[in-house]
């Protein structure tokens, strides 16, 4: 994974809070653009945080467990190497 991705995830889940500034967050949005890494993993959250809202009494299905943790581990994994 190129070392843009590493400050994409870093930045994923205040972008997502919208917590970044202007800047960072124009700076994340184009990555995702760019990179199918990264916005696969961005749609992919965002899905997890409508579920989370939405349905915040029941448990996510399991494949959408399955796959938030691959994209985590594929992140951790790359993040080391
Ligand atoms: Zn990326």
């Amino acid at each position: 994974m190129k070392r843009n991705c590493d400050h994409t995830v870093e930045y994923l889940y205040r972008y997502m809070d919208q917590e970044l500034t202007w800047y960072r967050r124009a700076r994340v949005q184009w990555h995702l653009r760019k990179c199918g890494t990264c916005g696969d993993g961005h749609r992919f959250e965002q899905q997890v945080k409508m579920m989370v809202q939405r349905k915040c009494t029941e448990t996510p299905p399991p494949e959408l467990i399955d796959r938030l943790r691959t994209f985590l581990e594929e992140n951790t994994r790359d993040q080391k190497s």
